[in-house]
């Protein structure tokens, strides 16, 4: 028996609809600017985009590694988990990749529309991946020795901090300008110097009302000494978000098997419903 894609396995409803996205894609002269800013090096930012806003993560400087996490803006419970979509959708985020959200929720928070990088050899790899979640400063700890480094998680949680969300709510994220690969017979990791130039920008269509949250990687470009502690080798990532004035469409739910739940997390459960 051959093996299955399971991305074969999607129902036609869940299908990503290509002409509508070239529908946003097409109106983009008419987009309206509504935020702009920079993320300087070592730090991170959130900010809210609204359902049918795109924003865009920015190369400023030159290759920059970014993390970017999502949650629904009115609703923290409902986050970004990077293991939910890649099964049906890959590893990798281009154009068309949707960004899912872990059960009850389980829908396209965002949807990738736009990558102006181009991969070049002679090294192998994609830039923007969910293989993982993001560095932290234990991480950097336990590969160089040294407490107190920068990390992605560390900068993510100040930037969510105004919104309350807190530790237990960082976890998951996409990874931008990060060169990687996963070798099909070792099944590890592999990182190489990014491709991107300054002005590249990937873009995102907001399928709900998001709050988003980016952190400037201290790994820069993929290939920086992170043993140091703060240099010049780390660049900033600037956001751009613009009204479409196209709305998202509806993403069929899935039924609701909670309030039948006969066992013994009865009341747990019926807490966690949407
Ligand atoms: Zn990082």
């Amino acid at each position: 028996m051959q093996d299955r894609e399971y991305s074969k396995l999607v129902q036609d409803l869940c299908r990503v609809d290509e002409a509508f996205y070239d529908r946003v894609r097409a109106a983009e002269p008419r987009y309206e600017p509504v935020e702009k800013l920079v993320i300087p090096p070592f730090s991170g930012r959130a900010f809210t985009v609204k359902r049918g806003q795109v924003f865009r993560v920015v190369q400023t400087e030159g290759p920059q590694a970014a993390v970017v996490a999502f949650w629904n803006a009115g609703n923290h419970k409902e986050y970004y988990n990077a293991m939910r979509g890649r099964i049906y959708e890959g590893l990798f985020i281009k154009p068309l990749t949707r960004m899912w959200s872990d059960v009850p929720y389980f829908r396209p928070m965002a949807t990738c529309i736009e990558d102006t990088v181009v991969t070049r050899p002679p090294t192998r790899g994609f830039h923007h991946h969910r293989f993982w979640t993001h560095c932290s400063p234990e991480v950097m700890e336990m590969r160089s020795g040294r407490p107190g480094l920068n990390g992605c998680h560390l900068n993510l949680l100040r930037a969510v901090e105004p919104f309350r969300l807190k530790d237990e709510r960082v976890r998951y994220n996409i990874n931008l300008f990060q060169k990687a690969r996963l070798d099909p017979d070792d099944g590890k990791f592999y990182g190489a110097r990014s491709d991107s130039k300054t002005g590249d920008y990937v873009a995102f269509y907001a399928e709900i009302d998001l709050l988003v949250a980016v952190s400037v990687c201290p790994h820069g470009d993929n290939t920086r000494d992170w043993s140091v502690p703060e240099d010049d080798a780390v660049l900033s990532i600037g956001i751009e978000v613009h009204e479409t004035g196209i709305a998202p469409k509806e993403f069929p739910r899935s039924a609701d098997w909670r309030p039948g739940w006969k066992g013994r997390w009865t009341e747990d459960l019926a807490r966690r419903t949407r």
